[in-house]
């Protein structure tokens, strides 16, 4: 594949839509030197490829060819696409401690026997806090042993069973999840409203119980929490074992440890107590800090604030072509209020400065006003994907420069 070539390909997986570029990755790309093959898991993305991508991907790429894995003779290859586990979450990799560790110890266990002890676990907890990683981790050990798993977060699921139903085989969509001996569920609070996925979800579970067949939910909140979800759902949510997941200090100067080794810097007090005293309890936030740490560094805090914050608000205004002192005054003019909250969006995720300070230094006394702005920007992210690739580019650029200067 011409380099050209091989860009325009690229970009054109970028744009498909979610859904599309969701399935996409459980294709194996060969390049060949005069052609490329893409290689399905199986015959129904085969036929999913040549429908629904076929004459599209011909504009960008001149002989492509589509395999189904059996066809490619690698039938194993299936199994292990299909289970969508994240190799890098392992059990040896997550940092135990006091509020964790029931958890994790039940993961473990669940890993070891599935469908025995504990059936249903859902253990539910804040953002940030490493359910993801453990059912990741646990995914991985019980495959390891030889079990079928598959990991899905509800969305993903939901997607799934849309497109089965669309082309009229939602059996082999039941076949696909009961033919496993481990169904792992994350983000279970994005059951909320979807009737259709709640309807469906409660027929496995009944099924993969009369099977003695293992379902481990992740969840932000207790079941009882969860909000339009059909009573007969959160019952046997409830049904089994409901655990939470948290984070004590202890933990989080263990993680902080932890990562500061991952990344190749000095664990020393100094940098311990900076990490620990500008995040909260939140293993995300903690790994962002760290990772500003790495190209920032320590700098006594105070005579730094002002310079980094003065940094991104040259870097956010040359980016709308504004002057600098636009994003400090005050202004009812659109264009600048969103630049403005961009900057403030850019401080906290870059510089990871509070809250009480982004508004001080934006010319606010009140910290409620940074986090009503950065909030915003958050909105947006969720809403709009282009808006999201702008910005991810945006704070990529910042945080190299930053590490320049
Ligand atoms: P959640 O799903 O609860 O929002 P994640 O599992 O996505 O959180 O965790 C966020 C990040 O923090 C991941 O990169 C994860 O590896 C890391 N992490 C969370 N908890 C731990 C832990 N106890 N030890 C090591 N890393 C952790
Ligand atoms: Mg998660």
């Amino acid at each position: 594949m011409e380099r050209q070539e091989r860009q325009d390909f690229l970009m054109f997986i970028e744009r498909l839509d979610h859904f599309a570029v969701g399935l996409f990755r459980q294709f194996r790309i060969e390049e060949g030197t005069d052609r490329v093959v893409l290689v399905a898991p199986t015959e129904t993305y085969k036929r999913w490829a040549i429908e629904y991508i076929g004459s599209r991907l011909k504009n960008y790429v001149k002989k492509i060819e589509v395999k189904s894995a059996d066809e490619a003779e690698n039938k194993s290859l299936q199994e292990s696409y299909n289970s969508n586990l994240v190799e890098r979450f392992t059990f040896e990799n997550f940092v135990v401690g006091r509020a964790n560790e029931l958890a994790y110890k039940v993961c473990l266990e669940v890993a070891e026997k599935p469908g025995t002890a504990f059936n249903p676990v859902f253990l539910y907890g804040n953002v940030g806090l490493g359910k993801t990683h453990l059912l990741h981790a646990l995914g991985n050990m019980a495959r390891s042993k030889g079990f079928k798993v598959i990991y899905s977060s509800i969305n993903d699921f939901s997607d799934e069973m849309i497109e089965y139903l669309r082309k009229g085989n939602i059996g082999r969509f039941r076949e696909r999840y009961m033919g496993v001996d481990l169904i792992l569920l994350d983000d279970v609070q994005f059951l909320t409203g979807k009737e259709r996925t709640q309807v469906e979800l409660f027929r496995l579970f009944e099924s993969m119980y009369l099977m003695d067949k293992q379902i481990v939910l992740v969840s932000d909140r207790h079941p009882k929490d969860l909000r339009d979800i059909s009573d007969r759902l959160i019952s046997r949510f409830e049904g089994g074992l409901v655990l939470e997941i948290g984070l004590d200090d202890d933990t989080k100067l263990s993680i902080i440890k932890q990562k500061l080794i991952l990344y190749g810097l000095p664990v020393d007090k100094v940098a311990m107590d900076y990490i620990f005293d500008t995040t909260g309890y939140n293993v995300r936030e903690i790994e962002g800090a760290i990772k500003t740490l790495k190209v920032v560094g320590i700098k006594p805090l105070e005579n730094r604030t002002e310079k980094d914050v003065q940094f991104v608000i040259e870097f956010v205004a040359k980016h709308f072509g504004l002057k600098p002192d636009h994003l400090r005054k005050d202004t009812k003019e659109r264009r600048i209020i969103n630049a403005k909250q961009m900057a403030m969006y850019l401080c906290k995720a870059v510089l990871g400065i509070s809250y009480t300070e982004i508004s001080r230094q934006f010319g606010k006394r009140d910290h409620t006003w940074a986090i009503y702005s950065i909030k915003k920007i958050e909105e947006r992210v969720r809403e709009d994907r282009k808006f999201k690739y702008m910005l991810s580019f945006l704070e990529k650029q910042l945080r190299k420069e930053l590490g320049k200067y």
